[in-house]
């Protein structure tokens, strides 16, 4: 590989390897000169829609950025190396690496070189390259830009398997403060765009539905481009981001958006970054010595809650409880603060009531529901079917037996909750302060910028991170 082109791929795929989106090119492995290295290249994992894991280049087409966000390494006033991509010049070390089996997709995203659209249009150059010249049938997530052209972003998802666009910050107030060249109208515009555009295509699919064309209520671009179209516009949906910690947000307000951001956008994700303190800037937290890992896990454990056990934003953070309890879980936090709805018997509850169990996740819960079918269920059965007995036990009788102790007391389960906490995190030498990572046996989970000290871009935290479903 030309030495000029393999110095654009070492710069821009460390410019990029703190997306949260994508993961593991953030671990220092054995590295140089070994085979299987992910360090060097920026190669990192995902999940296809099939639940396969999947190697990705994770790369920004440029990080020559005219913005100047304060939590970001690439912003225009930060010293750093710079590089941009021809389109043709990333399309073919795509094929290269797919060619040589290191991926099986990519991860493109970008600074804002000259302008949205101008970096937009590259971008869907280099997209056009890899599906329509040489026939690349492997998966894509862009990241969009927002201000870029309704008609650009339409061609991009035609092009792409996943989009997304950075919410960046939890409140309008904090984007204006630190990213005051982005609009929140403008980030709002393109997630409306593309949730229009999802529901479109899944609305022309329903069987027996009219001819695209002939359909009043589908705008043009989508009825032409999907009448004959090759490519599904963006199937594996939208994701978006926002930095958790920069700015002075409760986790109520986190919450709150995210809860918006599923309702409006239909979102696939929202992924949180602790901030890593990586500028002087007075804009940001001063205070601030490492990043709110714990903060960051709690807050995907709360957002869990929403998507899967049908709990909303205010039931998890109340006014009177605007920020998440960083030494308990949400789901046990929420049912200690509702002791009124327990003890609840599983053998007679409802899905819906078992999942508001600690430690009673959505597979135990089907389990139990399933084995009902044919017989009551036993205390012996609850851990064979994945409840967490531990801390299911003050909040559930079994054939009419309570095995939580005496009485259900909020102090005195709270502080056995705790006291098992404090033992497994001892047991565990702290692991849980650290972020959660599928990807934890693939090397260091700190980004490697941290570690030394060095500037870094404010996305720390590892992709696909998540609390156990168990919970
Ligand atoms: S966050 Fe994006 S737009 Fe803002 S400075 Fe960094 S690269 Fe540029």
């Amino acid at each position: 590989m030309a030495e000029n082109l393999m110095n654009k791929l070492k710069i821009l795929a460390d410019s990029a390897k703190f997306d949260v989106s994508c993961s593991s090119s953030g671990s220092s492995g054995e590295g140089t000169g070994k085979m299987g290295s992910t360090h060097m290249a920026g190669i990192c994992h995902s999940w296809s829609a099939d639940g396969r894991c999947i190697s990705l280049l994770k790369i920004l087409f440029t990080n020559n950025c005219v913005y100047d966000c304060a939590y970001c390494v690439n912003r225009r006033s930060a010293q750093t190396e710079r590089a941009s991509f021809e389109p043709e010049e990333l399309a073919r070390l795509t094929m290269e690496f797919y060619r040589r089996n290191y991926i099986e997709g990519l991860f493109i995203s970008s600074a804002v070189e000259v302008s949205p659209d101008h970096t937009g249009e590259r971008i869907l150059a280099c997209l056009d390259l890899l599906r329509n010249q040489y026939g690349f049938a492997g998966y894509i997530h862009a990241k969009l830009i927002p201000g870029m052209s309704a008609e650009l972003i339409h061609q991009i998802g035609l092009r792409a398997d996943r989009l997304s666009i950075n919410i960046e910050l939890p409140t309008e107030e904090g984007l204006k403060r630190l990213a005051p060249q982005k609009q929140l109208q403008s980030i709002l515009k393109p997630m409306n765009q593309i949730t229009n555009t999802m529901m479109e295509q899944k609305t022309l699919k329903a069987p027996g539905h009219m001819h695209p064309l002939m359909d009043p209520s589908v705008s043009q671009t989508t009825a032409l481009d999907l009448s004959g179209s090759r490519r599904r516009f963006a199937p594996a949906g939208q994701t978006t981001q926002m930095i958790i910690g920069a700015t002075g947000e409760t986790d109520q307000q986190i919450i709150h958006t995210s809860e918006k951001l599923y309702h409006r956008f239909v979102m696939k994700r929202v992924y949180y970054s602790a901030y890593i303190p990586v500028s002087s800037s007075s804009l940001l937290p001063s205070a601030l010595t490492a990043p709110p890992l714990m903060r960051e896990h709690r807050l995907y454990q709360a957002d869990w809650l929403l998507r899967f056990y049908g709990f909303t934003a205010e039931e998890i953070l109340p006014s009177e409880h605007p920020d998440l309890e960083l030494e308990m879980d949400p789901k046990a936090a929420w049912a200690l603060r509702h002791l009124e709805h327990f003890p609840i018997e599983v053998n007679k509850a409802s899905l819906e009531e078992l999942l508001r169990i600690p430690g009673v996740g959505e597979v135990s819960a089907r389990r139990i529901l399933r084995q009902r079918r044919v017989a009551s269920v036993k205390a012996e059965d609850l851990k064979r079917m994945g409840v967490v007995m531990k801390r299911a036990k003050y909040f559930l009788t079994c054939q009419g037996k309570y095995y939580g102790g005496k009485d259900l007391v909020e102090n005195t389960i709270r502080g056995q909750i705790l006291m098992e906490e404090r033992l497994r995190y001892r047991l565990t030498g702290g692991e849980d302060q650290q972020q959660l990572s599928l990807f934890s046996g693939s090397g260091n989970w700190i980004p490697e910028s941290y570690e030394t000290g060095r500037e870094g871009r404010a996305w720390p935290s590892i992709a696909m991170t998540e609390p156990s479903k168990g919970s």
